[in-house]
């Protein structure tokens, strides 16, 4: 789960971690009052969708810009009214952009040096690395491919935590001395507090900045948090921003379906996470491109699949359906008579490849003939996704 930037500021500041004074508003009426409360100018207008690139990137009516530096207040709010409603395209949001819902007023800090810091699991190592660079502000990417002894890393061993020395030796890497040295220290071992005790799967703080006062502050905040431990963040999910994410994969969710749209024109329906990307694979290897990554489960209801269908159905760019099932847990009649109660119900118009192995199937497969419904069925996995790019193309 992803949260905006004026969000984990929050959980930053929560935490110790040193962030410029920041009002958000959700509204145009509320625009006045949160830059009344920042005071004196200038600001920095910030537009809040889950996605980075915003400063270089451009709204789809021409403006450019979804991170603005204002002199003066009047400045701001003209940049916040042009913001507001606007969709915003970065490198990151893919041509459709995103529909920008909520401005981030922040006062804007005086920047001495950008510098890059993120915290995230390796998973070479199974151990939490801090990744960090004196050159912030820019893609990681770039630096990392093309002078990567600009990025150091520390990593953190996690029966014992980050120590002291580490966090001290990754200051000193980044030549921070003096005032700058003490708080960058302090920034370091708060965020990394923040990153374990809230289950994040990822913060990264591009840039983190120093000033000319001596402080390090962390200007920009992206958090994503891993989704199977919320069940004990209650705080963090009621963060979850609803209009930033797919509505199929709400409904998604609400089944228990594990969802995730793609660009492609075949639907695919599987049990088992590693079956539906063997299912995504094979259906590739066949010149085929899949619309969804979709695991039902190992125990999946007659609803379930039935909602698996309908939200299957709500993209528009769906030519064909793939349904391959292994019935180890699952009963293949299960699958069998919940995917002929969808087709029925939503009176299914475009080709249907049924694969059904395993616990039941001969049962399954008497449902499906019987159905009267056109069900193409096939036998192995090759001939399942074979069928269906024949069909869709
Ligand atoms: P992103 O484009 O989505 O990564 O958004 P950022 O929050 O990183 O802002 C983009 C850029 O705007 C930063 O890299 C800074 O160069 C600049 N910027 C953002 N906030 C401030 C600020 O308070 N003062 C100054 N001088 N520049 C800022
Ligand atoms: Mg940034």
């Amino acid at each position: 789960m992803n949260i905006h930037e004026y969000q984990a500021k929050a959980l930053f500041e929560k935490y110790g971690v040193p962030v410029p004074k920041g009002v958000p508003a959700r509204s145009p009426a509320e625009f006045e009052s949160a830059l009344s409360a920042l005071g004196e100018a200038p600001f920095v207008v910030k537009s809040q969708i889950h996605a980075g690139g915003r400063g270089k990137g451009t709204f789809t009516d021409g403006f450019k810009g979804g991170v603005k530096f204002a002199k003066t207040k009047s400045e701001a709010l003209d940049y916040a009214n042009k913001m507001y409603g606007n969709t915003l395209v970065t490198a990151q949001t893919g041509a459709a952009g995103r529909k920008v819902q909520t401005i981030y007023f922040t006062k804007a800090a005086d920047i001495s040096k950008e510098y890059y810091l993120a915290i995230l699991l390796d998973r070479n190592t199974s151990k939490p690395v801090i990744v960090a660079s004196t050159e912030g502000g820019v893609e990681i990417e770039k630096v990392a491919h093309e002078t990567p002894e600009k990025i150091f890393k520390i990593f953190v061993d996690p029966a014992v935590g980050l120590q002291g020395y580490q966090a001290r030796q990754l200051a000193f890497q980044l030549g921070f001395t003096g005032d700058y040295f003490k708080n960058a220290v302090k920034l370091i071992t708060n965020l990394y507090r923040m990153w374990w005790e809230t289950d994040a799967s990822m913060v990264e703080v591009n840039p983190l900045i120093t000033t000319p006062a001596g402080e390090v502050l962390a200007l920009d905040a992206k958090v994503s948090f891993d989704d199977n431990a919320l069940f004990r963040h209650k705080d963090i999910v009621d963060l979850r921003d609803l209009n930033e994410e797919d509505s199929k994969e709400i409904e998604a969710s609400k089944y228990n379906l594990s969802y995730i749209a793609l660009d492609g024109n075949i639907a695919c329906l599987v049990n088992g996470a590693g079956l539906a990307m063997s299912t995504m694979d094979i259906i590739k290897h066949f010149g085929g491109n899949p619309a969804n990554f979709l695991d039902v489960g190992g125990g999946a209801s007659k609803d379930q699949v039935q909602a698996a269908f309908r939200i299957i159905l709500t993209d528009p760019n769906v030519k064909g359906i793939l349904v391959n099932i292994f019935g180890g847990i699952m009963d293949c009649n299960t699958i069998a008579t919940g995917v002929v109660a969808a087709a029925r119900e939503l009176g299914l118009k475009i080709p249907l490849v049924v694969r059904l192995e395993g616990n039941n199937v001969a049962a399954g497969k008497k449902t499906l003939a019987e159905s009267g419904l056109k069900i193409e069925s096939a036998d192995t996995m090759a001939d399942a996704a074979q069928k269906i790019v024949k069909l869709v193309a």
